[in-house]
């Protein structure tokens, strides 16, 4: 879109015929990014805002297209100081910048004719899955009063009892909640962390605070919302991800994909980052800036993980990083402990039609013992060449990947005993929990198998209280320095259990 400038106040091409003294200036139209400065008009405190409007705009950044309001009510708004035009995208020592996502990288730009404004215009590729953002594009935040909340009383509703490990990490989420810090919880898988985070998010409710839980992964959001609302069912909780409709939400709890993060702005008084290590945003900028954009200036950032990269770890070590760890899982039982058993050239086998025999004796005494098992494949290749071969000796088995439509089906098979072996790549690392399960890995020495992909495979071992054993075998072709430190580190975390009396043998 262009614009003009006139007595300091930005003013919109199309808004242009409405304002007969304006007429002159149609010449000086420029698109947004022509104007280095973008103006903030003064708050005019008695004009009758739009609530609606304040709701639907506060805490975020959005394009026209995303905002159901005339352009001549948004831009009355943005007259009387209650909103702000920011650049979509713009130009810093020579540098184009995005202002929605902030992504710097100029390989990541692309231009093109814009007939919007009338000229070569430039958008940031890497957040157009949200919708296009270009030089000529304004983002709207909303600069008024920020809606008013009720202050819950008690909005907890849940009779559950932490173990000694979750009290006393939810004792620190609630404080840094309080103090507005930073805190990592680094919790063994299956501690039970969403727990530890309940008193903490009472305690934002109770001051009025805004919250959100974010996550990397869409099914974690699915899982996650009917688990906060039962725990707190007078709330509103708004759940994003692609596809979802509670965009228009301006909820006290908001749980939500990183993704969905880059809409926000400085709307979160605590941010709960969930399994920060996971991917895409391990690895994502992007997403780690949407993050840092959607939480208010002061604010608190707290982060679970069961598996911290080497520079967290480190960070902790030089108690350059506040955390705090929950070692043991809430049953008292430790954590299985990984076996690596040697199989030779595997790939050489399976040219030739064959599994080594180690690995087929396994898989035939889990199916006489009936347990339901995971094996999990370096790639989908392997793994459908598994299948295969088990096919050809009678054994049912089922096999998923990430771009696998009937993903949650299989799941489901799964679940339900209908099918009691499933082979998966490293998709089913993190979030999925079966009850009396056994783990293999096939080809662990393969490098997609990071230490931290093995810890949270290890991990879905012996969750549930009924069943806290299992087997956990890495099935190697030569050992890694990956699968050395993953079984370290679950050795390391059972005697930190024992040593604060967390674990019961
Ligand atoms: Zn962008
Ligand atoms: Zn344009």
């Amino acid at each position: 879109m262009r614009f003009t400038l006139l007595d300091n106040k930005l003013i919109p091409e199309p808004l242009l015929s409405t304002h007969k003294r304006y007429e002159n200036k149609l010449s000086s139209l420029f698109p947004l990014f022509h104007f280095k400065h973008l103006p903030i008009q003064p708050l005019n405190q008695t004009f009758p805002f739009n609530k609606k409007m304040q709701s639907f705009i506060a805490g975020k950044q959005l394009t026209l297209a995303e905002i159901p309001f005339s352009l001549k009510t948004i831009h009355h708004h943005y007259e009387q100081g209650y909103l702000i035009y920011r650049h979509g995208v713009y130009v810093k020592d020579k540098k184009f910048i995005c202002g929605r996502c902030r992504n710097q990288h100029q390989q990541k730009f692309a231009s093109f004719y814009c007939i919007r404004c009338r000229g070569r215009c430039t958008y940031c590729r890497e957040c157009v899955m949200m919708g296009r953002v270009s030089s000529c594009t304004p983002l709207i935040s909303w600069i008024g009063p920020t809606p008013t909340r009720d202050f819950a009383k008690s909005p907890l509703c849940w009779s559950g009892t932490l173990s000694e490990g979750q009290r006393t990490a939810s004792e620190c989420v609630v404080r840094s909640i309080q103090l507005n810090e930073e805190l990592l919880v680094w919790a063994v898988c299956g501690a039970g962390k969403t727990e530890v985070l309940f008193s903490g998010i009472e305690s934002a409710l109770i001051a009025g605070k805004r919250v959100c839980i974010a996550t990397p992964r869409t099914d974690v959001v699915i899982e996650l919302t009917p688990r906060l609302q039962a725990a707190f069912p007078t709330v509103t909780i708004a759940s994003l991800y692609s596809g979802s409709s509670d965009f228009h939400q301006n909820a006290p709890i908001t749980i939500s994909t990183t993704h969905q993060l880059l809409r926000f702005y400085q709307a979160f008084d605590a941010v709960i980052l969930d399994e920060v290590d996971a991917f895409p945003y391990s690895v994502d900028e992007t997403l780690q800036r949407a993050v840092h954009q959607a939480r208010k200036k002061t604010s608190s950032l707290i982060y679970l993980s069961a598996t911290p990269n080497q520079k967290w770890q480190r960070e902790c070590r030089l108690k350059k990083r506040k955390f705090i760890t929950i070692p043991a899982r809430y049953h008292r039982h430790s954590l299985p402990i990984p076996y690596f058993a040697w199989c030779g050239n595997w790939q050489k086998q399976l040219t030739k039609n064959k599994l080594p025999q180690n690995i087929l004796n396994w898989i035939k005494t889990r199916l006489k013992l009936n347990k339901p098992t995971l094996l999990f494949c370096p790639t989908i290749n392997v793994m459908e060449a598994v299948r295969l071969l088990l096919h050809k000796f009678q054994i049912k088995v089922e096999a998923v990947h990430a771009e696998d439509p009937e993903r949650k089906e299989k799941v489901q098979l799964m679940r339900n005993g209908d099918v009691s072996m499933l082979l998966t790549t490293t998709i089913l690392e993190r979030g999925v929990t079966f009850p009396n399960l056994d783990v293999a890995i096939l080809g662990a020495e393969d490098p997609i198998f990071t230490e931290s992909a093995l810890i949270q495979i290890a991990g879905r071992v012996g969750r549930s209280a009924d069943f806290p054993e299992g087997d956990i075998v890495f099935f190697h072709f030569g050992k890694t320095e990956a699968m050395v430190n993953a079984r370290k580190k679950i050795i390391e975390m059972n005697r930190g259990g024992i040593q604060r009396g967390l674990i019961d043998k």
